[in-house]
């Protein structure tokens, strides 16, 4: 028996590679680190309004064990900085980081001695999201750029 006489006309073919990165950046599964104003925009988005079940990241995670994407909303002071790695480094490879405002992204406002001046001194950033706050489409937004990155990857790193 041939294989179309098996499956009919209603099969296609793929690259095993594929099929990972598919489901991979369809069930990106956030970590949410709320720190300060800009966290009640990340939970609107985590909201019904707006459905981020479409992009299978309505699960917010608060396990690093079984987090994709951690996304940094609000200033992060320096103690917080060491918590937030010490997370940050038990979530699996592969991961990803959103840094949501201009605290998050710069330190904005709170230029002083014990705020950090941008996550990225501590965490490597994939996606800086501008503004103060964010509305929630900008983490929707984010998150379709961060599964745009996953398409252009492969699902094993062979380099490393
Ligand atoms: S960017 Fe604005 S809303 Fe967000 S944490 Fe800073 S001050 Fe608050």
């Amino acid at each position: 028996m041939g294989i179309e006489s098996a499956l009919g006309e209603g099969y296609f073919t793929s690259k095993v590679d594929a099929l990972i990165q598919w489901g991979r950046r369809n069930a990106i599964w956030p970590m949410p680190m709320g720190l300060a104003c800009c966290a009640i925009e990340m939970m609107a988005f985590a909201g019904p309004k707006y459905d981020a079940a479409r992009f299978g990241s309505e699960r917010l995670s608060f396990s690093p064990r079984q987090s994709d994407v951690m996304i940094v909303a609000g200033w992060c002071n320096y103690k917080m900085a060491h918590a937030i790695r010490r997370i940050w480094d038990q979530m699996p490879d592969p991961k990803w980081c959103i840094s949501v405002g201009a605290c998050a992204s710069t330190g904005g406002m709170h230029r002083c001695y014990g705020v950090v001046q941008g996550i990225d001194n501590f965490l490597p950033v994939d996606v800086y999201i501008s503004g103060c706050p964010p509305r929630p489409e900008s983490i929707i937004h984010a998150l379709m750029d961060i599964q745009n990155k996953i398409k252009d990857e492969h699902s094993i790193q062979l380099d490393q």
